[in-house]
């Protein structure tokens, strides 16, 4: 028999698991918070369920925790890296940070991904699979459990482009914020998307409290579809607008993400066109990072970061550069699963 995976179910389906089981329907919400309230790895630990119902669980279901397969510490700043091994051998990538106000856990949404950017390493071995909803929060569990820390906020911009895994990761975010879960306010966490417009208008018509980060990288349509794809399905006049909407219709600001490469996209002109673009949606927030390094193309980090932000914040648009946490750890986004496959 193929066992279910029983920390993909929302409250609600777990109800009609129960019921389909021939249990009472209370036993759902009591079951619901040993898995994601007390986290138990093992149905035995369920102390207040019938035994004949927890041997009914063990042959029918099965509870997703992710195998830690290597783990980088940062002796810089405490930032952990960890490399997560699903039950199907696929591997992604968590980040867990710490920061003044709290820890912050950046997880992978998909194995791979599709959107093939050009600087982006996650991309260059392919696609594989999405991630399950009991796979993106048992990214969160087992850094809770391996590390002694709560996590406080979330960013979904590891591994993978979470408006591909819409419906997973609607589900993992519903589990995510129940209060019998770790019922995490949906404000402390940031999706972050190259820019899959219908998927952006859902998200806004859903009203979730969720923050927005575009990844933007480049103002015209000319430069951002030489190295993003997706603006050649989507392009920027259209990503602006869905962008407007979401704002208009949760009040939240977007953030959007832009990664200085040397030569590519970090000079004076291109700060005026990003200024141009991005006035019909201020107030905004432009997150500046200087590119990481990938093995497979020559872009290298500006050297105009601090120059590109003052023609930015000159002009009336609030940029910030990114503080770089994990230095002594960092092989960009993805290199640490690649540099595993080859081991394989
Ligand atoms: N697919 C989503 C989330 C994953 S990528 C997205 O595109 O937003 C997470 C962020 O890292 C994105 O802003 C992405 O553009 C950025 N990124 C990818 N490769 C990078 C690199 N080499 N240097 C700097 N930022 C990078």
């Amino acid at each position: 028999m193929i066992k279910k995976d029983i920390l993909s179910f929302t409250l609600s389906e777990l109800e009609s698991e129960v019921l389909s089981l021939g249990e009472k329907k209370f036993r759902a919400s009591q079951l619901y918070g040993w898995l994601h309230e007390k986290r138990i790895t093992a149905f035995a630990e369920c102390a207040n369920l019938p035994k004949t119902f927890i041997e009914r669980l063990e042959t029918e279901y099965f509870i997703m925790r992710p195998k830690v397969i290597r783990k980088l510490v940062s002796k810089i700043d405490g930032t952990i890296k960890y490399l997560y091994e699903f039950p199907d051998g696929e591997r992604c990538e968590t980040v867990l940070m710490s920061y003044k106000h709290g820890n912050s856990l950046c997880i992978s949404t998909q194995v791979g991904c599709k959107m093939g950017c050009s600087f982006c390493a996650s991309t260059k071995a392919g696609f594989v699979r999405d991630l399950l909803p009991s796979e993106l929060l048992g990214q969160i569990y087992e850094t809770e459990r391996d590390s002694g820390r709560k996590v406080e906020s979330l960013v979904l911009m590891g591994i993978g482009e979470p408006l591909d895994n819409f419906g997973n990761v609607m589900t993992f975010l519903e589990i995510l914020s129940s209060e019998k879960g770790k019922n995490l306010s949906l404000r402390h966490v940031s999706l972050s998307t190259c820019g899959i417009v219908p998927r952006i208008r859902e998200l806004a018509d859903m009203k979730t409290g969720l923050t927005l980060s575009v990844s933007l990288h480049a103002p015209t349509d000319e430069k951002r579809s030489a190295i993003m794809p997706i603006n050649k399905r989507y392009n920027t006049a259209e990503l602006i607008d869905a962008c407007r909407y979401y704002f208009a219709q949760t009040g939240r600001r977007i953030s959007f993400e832009f990664a200085l490469i040397d030569g590519v996209n970090d000079d004076p002109q291109t700060a005026k066109e990003l200024v141009r673009l991005l006035k019909p949606v201020s107030p905004c927030h432009v997150n500046l990072i200087p590119v990481n390094e990938i093995r497979e193309r020559e872009y290298r980090k500006s050297g105009r970061v601090r120059e590109f932000t003052k023609l930015l914040t000159d002009s009336g648009i609030n940029a910030t550069v990114r503080r770089t946490l994990g230095a002594d750890i960092s092989a960009a986004c993805g290199q640490l699963r690649r540099d595993s496959l080859s081991e394989k």
